[in-house]
């Protein structure tokens, strides 16, 4: 998944282009009450490409202090991204912190791109002059607030990357169900990971390319195969004193993208549930990967601190209720071995194939047994459904009206179909086509 890195200085239009890179998002955030937009990581996708964005805020010139902090951060970005968009603003111009950003992504060696933005109903031609200049190639002219020339900036970004079906084909190199254990720092993810495979025939393990790339260790449990993506960087680390691998957000997004389920590691000591935990349950329902909620460090808490942590879960992860949760110590090694079943039944579900025949008459049951309200006095028609895709599984319902379609109803169609199927630990999401 290519990874591509927004920079620029404040004001350029950074969140902006973000949004429309990502604007598939609105409609999940829509789905998923409770859920909150993360606003500096996102995917997208140009026909059957995805791609990660990173907003990386503002870069000001001459770094000192605070901003110099927030330079480096930005900069670790950049060095974590694929390829990086410049945006340049064509109403200011360009100024010292231009060239000063220009000079830095040269030396990075980094492929750039430089997106002039704002430029409609402006006379460009001296800016693009300038812009030149800067030694990073042809600005792409582009006015992110409308979205023009977006898509063939994003294009020209991801012509110099694998196609999508050669990435898919790698992936299939692996064989069994591919498992990415991910959390935030300190949960628990290298004891579990070492936990995991530690009771496991390790067949093989990938050498990573970059730090930022995961490994992939192969391994066999009761004779079947199973991949696990170390995003905690276990076999990395030759020595105990090389402990602490370095947090990557965007190495834990690809991780989850890469994968068939994700175990979605909790803390249970940590008392609550933290914001980050929460923005990475969001990465996990927008990838479609499948989900296993895994609360680690069972050991050693009160039924009074258990009953407490299982009410955050439900107050902060209201949006996750679809997964099952496991409470498990990585420590003790206690419910370690049951994940796997929840595994197993998170990919199935993830990746059912229902014929068109069978769904549609879900539906029909469905409308029999509860149908759907009078629109002005014309009751909604909902007369058959396909699939439209697996992870997650997509249910195209076609109808009449079917814009109209109350959220209760559709509730309840989420429901009936998830029963019926036997759906656990994946979201469906459904489409509603009209015929008027
Ligand atoms: P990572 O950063 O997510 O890879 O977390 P680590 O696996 O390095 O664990 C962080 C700390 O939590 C270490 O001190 C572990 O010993 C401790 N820890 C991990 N799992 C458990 C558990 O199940 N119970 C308890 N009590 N401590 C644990």
């Amino acid at each position: 998944l290519p990874v591509i890195a927004l920079i620029g200085r404040p004001n350029v239009g950074k969140s902006t282009l973000f949004n429309q890179l990502t604007r598939s998002r609105d409609a999940l955030v829509a789905d998923f009450p409770g859920l909150t937009r993360d606003r500096q990581y996102g995917n997208g996708r140009v026909g059957d490409s995805p791609y990660l964005v990173v907003d990386t805020g503002g870069l000001v010139g001459g770094e000192e202090g605070l901003d110099s902090l927030m330079a480096d951060q930005v900069w670790q970005a950049v060095d974590e991204a694929d390829a990086v968009i410049f945006l340049l603003d064509a109403r200011d111009g360009l100024n010292l912190s231009d060239e000063q950003i220009a000079e830095r992504l040269r030396r990075s060696g980094k492929r750039a791109w430089l997106a002039l933005n704002k430029s409609d109903g402006q006379d460009t031609d001296a800016i693009v002059a300038d812009a030149y200049a800067l030694g990073l190639g042809d600005p792409v002219p582009i006015a992110a607030t409308q979205g023009h020339g977006v898509t063939s900036l994003i294009n020209r970004v991801l012509a110099d990357f694998p196609a999508h079906e050669e990435v898919e084909a790698e992936k299939r190199a692996h064989k069994g169900i591919r498992i990415a254990v991910v959390g935030r720092p300190n949960v628990g993810k290298s004891t579990l990971t070492n936990r995991m495979l530690g009771e496991e025939r390790v067949l093989a393990y990938d050498q990573p390319g970059t730090t930022r790339d995961s490994i992939y260790i192969d391994f066999e449990r009761d004779g079947e195969p199973y991949t696990l993506i170390d995003t905690a960087g276990v076999r990395r680390r030759s020595k105990v004193s090389e402990t602490i691998e370095k947090f990557s957000v965007i190495k834990t997004l690809q991780a989850i993208n890469d994968a068939d389920v994700a175990l979605l590691v909790l803390d249970a000591h940590a008392g609550e549930v933290t914001e980050q935990d929460a923005t990475l349950a969001g990465h996990i329902l927008e990838s479609g990967t499948a989900l296993v909620v895994t609360v680690n460090k069972w050991d050693g808490l009160d039924e009074d601190q258990r009953n407490w942590y299982r009410n955050q879960l439900d107050r902060r992860l209201p949006f996750l209720g679809f997964a099952e949760r496991y409470f498990i110590s990585a420590l003790h090694g206690s419910g370690v071995g049951d994940l796997y079943k929840a595994v197993k039944t998170a990919h199935r579900s993830a990746s059912i194939k229902v014929g068109t025949s069978e769904l549609t008459q879900l539906l029909e049951k469905a409308v029999h047994d509860h149908q759907p309200p009078l629109v002005r006095g014309r009751r909604i028609k909902l007369r058959y459904a396909h699939q439209g895709g697996q992870y997650p599984p997509v249910i195209v319902i076609h109808g009449n009206q079917t814009s109209r379609l109350p959220h209760t109803y559709k509730r309840y169609l989420n429901n009936y179909f998830r029963s019926a199927l036997k759906l656990v630990g994946t979201p469906i999401r459904f489409e509603f086509k009209t015929g008027d």
